[in-house]
């Protein structure tokens, strides 16, 4: 494929609360996206961060008596230490509080809606869900209580504000998904976006006016802010140069795709590309809205917390496992239940195991039975099926993981490691090496079995950062950050003579399950 530039961004969160495991799959999931984009050549921008300006900040850091900025700066670096530890390649860590670039911008993007006369002045009179931030239709309330919040009452509120003209864009947005059905992904969401388009949408509050001092000022209007949500929708644009860089932000725009989850689907797939229209800013190509991970057989209580809590997970498995565990575990197209257990299985099993185990015997027998260099190729029929299975996974990878399939090409990826495991099985190089007479056999074992090692480790680059690194140095091939993908990412690129290292285990076996 042609470098192209490549912008991805994943939601920007609430710093009300400590981060948790989902925080840390939806990073995971958009770093694995960026670096694979990367690898391939393409110029990338990974926007992720903050959203800091909720009026609810406010009323909490009155509660603690500190000043709302020092509360929230604190969570906010929690948020962002969960990127570091978690080794997310983000370009910008944007924080709708303090970049004077993002207010800047969002107020220009206001003054565009009412240059255009997207918004007037109105009453709200509705539901109010404090939990959301949102405003909801009686239809929407599940037994008289937020959808997302049963446990919290909601609030019936009337207030003076800017509506923003949704039903104005109603039509739009029709043509939007009838051109570009694959503007949501994947379909199952796409589905649910589509009903709330044909039950009609409505005008919408834009701007708070009882309020306070917290938010980013509605242009013109003293004592009224920019309502949370659309101030940190606006993000995607401010942080590529929107009202501040505007070659900058020719470069980058439209996005690539957001990647979110599934609870804000609403504001992502229908008021988001409708507030772009409404501002004169072409849409983004695609929204890929993830699912959740979920608590399997209740085992996943909040008392035995250390899944759940995403630096503890990391201590546990190593930065490496963690990033693999998640995105192999659950699928990031759906909903999926994890446990401890399972983890702990897939680590055994795909990463001490399979991995791990073909890796050491790889390189083992390489030095033992070949004087620790690459041999020379020689194709047999296990070599050819290997061959082609490791073709068929390069293109079976690739289709995955541009569509965030992430599980789908993690296990394209694996089907290759296990396919080196069966060679070394059906040629069995220890007992090629006791007959004189085999030695072209034994070296083009040995030959397809490094080259499978050496692409599965390009091949996990976007996964396991580390490990794949130190698949390259023990190999002695260019580093996978670096490498360029046209030169390694094929069949047949190891040269016979090339010095191979041996190192310590991948991954040393779990032996102790945690339950
Ligand atoms: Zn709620």
């Amino acid at each position: 494929m042609n470098p192209q530039k490549f912008y991805v961004t994943t939601a920007i969160d609430y710093v009300n609360a400590a981060p948790h495991l989902g925080h840390a799959y939806e990073r995971t999931g958009a770093d694995a996206l960026a670096r694979f984009h990367r690898q391939r050549g393409d110029d990338v921008f990974f926007l992720t961060g903050t959203d800091e300006n909720a009026t609810k900040n406010e009323q909490a850091a009155r509660e603690k008596g500190v000043p709302t900025q020092a509360f929230v700066d604190e969570l906010a670096a929690e948020f962002r230490r969960l990127c570091d530890v978690y080794q997310i390649t983000y370009d910008r860590f944007i924080r709708t509080s303090v970049d004077e670039d993002h207010k800047k911008g969002v107020q220009e993007f206001v003054r565009r809606w009412i240059a255009n006369g997207d918004v007037y002045r109105g009453t709200y009179e509705g539901y109010y869900c404090v939990g959301c931030e949102a405003f909801y239709d009686e239809s929407d309330l599940v037994n008289g209580q937020c959808p997302l919040h049963p446990n919290r009452q909601i609030q019936h509120i009337k207030e003076e504000n800017y509506f923003f003209r949704l039903s104005k864009y109603e039509k739009a947005l029709k043509e939007l998904y009838a051109k570009d059905p694959e503007f949501t992904v994947p379909e199952t969401r796409r589905n649910e976006v589509l009903g709330w388009l044909d039950r009609g949408l409505k005008d919408i509050s834009v701007s708070r006016g009882r309020s306070l001092e917290w938010g980013i000022p509605w242009p013109g209007e003293p004592g009224h802010t920019v309502y949370v949500w659309f101030d940190a929708l606006i993000n995607y644009v401010t942080g590529v140069g929107f009202g501040s860089d505007e070659k900058k932000f020719a470069k980058w725009w439209p996005a690539d795709v957001h990647v979110i989850g599934l609870d804000i689907s609403r504001f992502h797939c229908l008021y988001w590309p409708a507030m772009l229209l409404a501002a004169g800013v072409p849409v983004p190509k695609k929204v890929f809205v993830h699912g959740f991970l979920e608590n399997k057989g209740g085992k996943l209580s909040k008392s035995s917390g250390n899944v759940w809590d995403p630096f503890a997970f990391l201590e546990e498995y190593g930065v490496d496992a963690a990033r693999y565990l998640l995105l192999r575990e659950a699928p990031f197209e759906k909903s999926s239940a994890i446990s401890a257990e399972s983890f702990a299985t897939r680590f055994n099993a795909d990463l001490a195991n399979d991995l791990g185990n073909l890796v050491s015997r790889t390189t083992t027998l390489l030095e033992k039975f070949s004087d620790g260099r690459v041999p020379e190729p020689h194709e047999g029929d296990s070599e050819r099926a290997l061959r082609e299975r490791a073709v068929r996974t390069l293109k079976e990878h690739d289709e995955a993981a541009t569509k965030l399939y992430f599980a789908d090409a993690l296990a394209s990826v694996f089907a290759l490691v296990s396919e080196a495991n069966q060679h070394f099985q059906r040629t069995q190089p220890w007992q090629l090496v006791k007959d004189e007479s085999k030695g072209r056999e034994l070296a083009g074992s040995l030959y397809a079995g490094i080259e499978a090692v050496r692409l599965a480790g390009y091949l996990l680059y976007p996964y396991t950062p580390n490990i794949s690194a130190k698949i390259c140095a023990l190999l002695g091939v260019t580093a996978p950050d670096v490498a360029r993908w046209q030169d390694v990412g094929k069949w047949g690129v190891l040269k016979p003579g090339d010095p191979i290292k041996t190192g310590p285990a991948l991954f040393p076996r779990l032996e102790k399950v945690t339950a």
